[in-house]
């Protein structure tokens, strides 16, 4: 079979993981070139380089170009498998992303699996653990998939030592997606989960985030002991159909106060939208509802990963995604085969 062509100059990491992803479960190889193309340090970093080398594996596949700075690869999938698997990144490259790439692939796999990833859980730029436990993985729960996820160790970027264990049930056939009103806000939460650093930071952080948007259920929560230090700031608001986690992580040269500062206003803008479906699991989102064919969600207005992502699914599968744009910045998704 002749691989797909795709271009990678374009997005990041989700471009790749994608193609990895779809050319696992529909068995097209595909030829990517200019991966992260534009990126600082442009092709594979170690955790995108741990998510080809895991494709491989647990769907017997081949690679071309799978090296650390590799800018272009050639992956063929073989058949997926449904067994026990452990991958460590080597790094705190983000083993929640690395997540997100396997499991569609094992849904689809010939019997139960089990993983078991070590990485980093709460990385900038990427979901942290709680937001696949508590808001994608619920999502996919709407469309038939069964996985659970544990989180055994925190892992904070420099060090990583994260570990995620996640079980799942392979599942014929994802359901359509369909998702336009969140219902009423029945809890909200603020956690500042915090590990090897003075107390005083965590204190200061969920004080500057309080003042930005306030909640009663707010505490410090002193992580395992454990590798490395970090720490993050995430506000969980449960509604009648839907969940979000805004967050954002501790960073060197960052204050306290800015981090507070940032997850707050995350979800003051999530809260003041609207919508059922917030900016980061609106990507997310793209990838399983074209594996289930059709469906459809009313999302914020979304950043340059929803046309990316849409642009490789589309090479892959024979579905059409439509966005329309409605009041208040209203966005509403629809997918067609
Ligand atoms: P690169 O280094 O090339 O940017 P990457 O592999 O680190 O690549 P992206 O391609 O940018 O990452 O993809 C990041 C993914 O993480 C996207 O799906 C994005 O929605 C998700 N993400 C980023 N921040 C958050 C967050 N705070 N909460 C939930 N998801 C997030």
């Amino acid at each position: 079979m002749k691989p797909i062509q795709l271009d990678g100059t374009t997005g990041g990491g989700q471009m790749l993981r994608t193609a990895l992803t779809l050319a696992m479960i529909t068995g097209q190889p595909f030829r990517m070139t200019h991966i992260r193309g534009k990126r600082q340090k442009p092709g594979l970093m170690r955790q995108h380089l741990t998510c080809v080398k895991a494709a491989c594996e647990i769907s017997d596949g081949s690679v071309d170009g799978a090296e650390i700075g590799s800018t272009e690869i050639i992956f063929q999938a073989g058949k997926l498998r449904g067994s026990s698997y452990q991958f460590a990144i080597g790094s705190a490259g983000s083993a929640t992303l690395l997540l997100q790439t396997l499991l569609p692939a094992l849904l689809h796999a010939d019997g139960p699996s089990k993983l078991r990833l070590e990485g980093g859980t709460h990385n900038p730029l990427a979901p942290p653990f709680e937001f696949i436990d508590r808001v994608f993985l619920p999502a996919l729960r709407r469309m038939g998939a069964e996985a659970n996820v544990s989180l055994l160790q925190s892992g904070f970027a420099p060090v990583g030592g994260g570990i995620i264990e996640c079980e799942i049930q392979p599942c014929a056939k994802l359901l359509p997606f369909e998702l336009h009103e969140r219902g009423e806000l029945q809890s909200l939460k603020l956690r500042v989960p915090i590990r090897n650093l003075k107390a005083n930071i965590g204190e200061r952080m969920l004080a500057a985030a309080l003042a930005q948007f306030p909640c009663e259920d707010a505490t410090v929560e002193v992580r395992d002991p454990g590798p490395g230090r970090g720490v993050c700031c995430l506000y969980e608001a449960q509604f009648d159909n839907t969940a979000e986690i805004s967050s954002c992580i501790g960073e060197t040269n960052v204050t306290a106060e800015r981090v507070g500062h940032r997850a707050a206003k995350s979800l003051q803008d999530f809260i003041s939208s609207q919508v059922p479906v917030g900016r980061h699991l609106a990507d997310q989102l793209l990838l399983p509802m074209a594996l289930a064919g059709t469906g459809s969600f009313t999302t914020m207005i979304p950043d340059a990963h929803v046309p990316t992502n849409i642009s490789i699914i589309e090479k892959f599968l024979p579905v059409r995604f439509h966005l329309t744009q409605g009041e208040r910045g209203r966005v509403t998704l629809i997918l067609s085969s």
